[in-house]
């Protein structure tokens, strides 16, 4: 039976980072992926542009060059790929773990395949990209609904109705409006997030005044049909139907709190936070430990690669009995 040092559940840019960390301090790791290496971005729409610099999304002190200031989705899939080579990383792709149980001093992680491996510590690197936040209404699980955006040429000629303002929904909706689709934006609030890109919020701004998208603000979609999407005004109370042949439900996602629990990883509610230190990112189960964007909650927008990698070094630190390198806090626990 082989016991690792570490186990690392997801091969994200965060699951990566510790990877690296673990076999720069000469610890033996192995890293389970459910799907295949950097699995989220590689699911990510096929044209998107990171917002960060490529420099703030590099691993392992590895440079990240590019002819553009910001990575594409395929120069970050090179470049994840051409890191977790150079470092040797160990992974058992396409095994998605479903359990983690302490055994006195060791780790029993299980996948959904039967099988079992052990190991001395572990860390969920499990991101959030999986689990689509929901709104519970009718019709939201039809197959014209989805909760991802891949590429435009699906939907040329039709009517989409997006739900959401953050930065998703606006970069779908300009791409989508470039491609002939009819596109309506449906959100509850007054205006965009404050979040959205600076630069594209003129573009969607002036197709807005022109016509050419349109917008459904301070509306709550209520129901889903074949065709059609259901939305309420919250301040005049008046319903309306738009049509719809395929509806993008961008409203964002959150990490997998059953898993983290069947683990035996305390949540804080309501915000779903897990219990675990800032400085050296250990559960409240001793040698289990978390890392990147998992450690948010449903605040996912505070975590992501820029901070989430700097995790890795302060686990380590930590496993290894080193002085612990400092993360900075970015979550408010509520
Ligand atoms: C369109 C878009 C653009 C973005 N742009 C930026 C940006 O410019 N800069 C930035 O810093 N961040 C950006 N982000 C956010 C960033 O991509 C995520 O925060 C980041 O990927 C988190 O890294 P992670 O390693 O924690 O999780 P992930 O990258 O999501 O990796 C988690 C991995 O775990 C695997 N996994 C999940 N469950 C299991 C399981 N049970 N067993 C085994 N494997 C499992 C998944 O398949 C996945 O590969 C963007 C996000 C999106 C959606």
């Amino acid at each position: 039976m082989q016991v690792y040092d570490v186990l690392i559940i997801g091969a994200g840019p965060c699951g990566l980072a510790v990877g690296i960390e673990a076999a720069k301090a000469g610890l033996s790791h192995l890293i389970l992926e459910k799907g295949s290496i950097t699995e989220s971005i590689r699911r990510y729409p096929k044209r998107m542009r990171f917002f960060s610099t490529a420099e703030n999304i590099e691993i392992g002190g590895i440079p990240f060059p590019i002819s553009e200031v910001k990575a594409n989705r395929s120069e970050a899939l090179q470049y994840y790929r051409k890191v977790a080579g150079y470092y040797h990383l160990n992974f058992k792709l396409f095994t998605e773990v479903t359990l983690v149980l302490k055994r006195e001093e060791t780790f029993e992680v299980q996948t959904v395949n039967g099988e079992t491996y052990y190991a001395r510590k572990v860390v969920i690197a499990t991101g959030y990209f999986d689990f689509p936040r929901h709104l519970g209404i009718p019709g939201e699980n039809l197959p014209h609904v989805s909760p991802y955006y891949d590429e435009p040429f699906l939907y040329s000629f039709s009517k989409v109705v997006i739900i959401g303002a953050a930065n998703s929904a606006v970069e779908a909706a300009l791409e989508l409006y470039r491609h002939d689709v009819d596109v309506t934006i449906v959100h509850r609030g007054e205006d965009f997030r404050s979040t959205v890109k600076y630069w594209l919020v003129p573009d969607v701004k002036n197709r807005i005044r022109e016509g050419k998208i349109k917008t459904r603000f301070n509306s709550l979609t209520t129901a889903i049909e074949p065709g059609r999407v259901q939305i309420e005004n919250v301040e005049t109370g008046e319903s309306e139907w738009i049509d719809a042949d395929f509806v993008l439900m961008l409203i964002g996602y959150v990490p997998d709190a059953a898993l983290l629990q069947r683990c035996g990883i305390e949540l804080t509610q309501p915000s779903m936070i897990p219990v675990y230190d800032p400085e050296t990112f250990e559960t409240n189960v001793p040698g289990l430990y978390l890392c990147g964007t998992v450690v948010a909650g449903i605040h996912t927008e505070k975590v992501f690669i820029e901070n989430g990698r700097e995790h890795a070094a302060a686990i380590v630190d930590h496993m290894a009995g080193r002085k612990i390198r400092q993360v900075k806090e970015l979550i408010e626990r509520i």
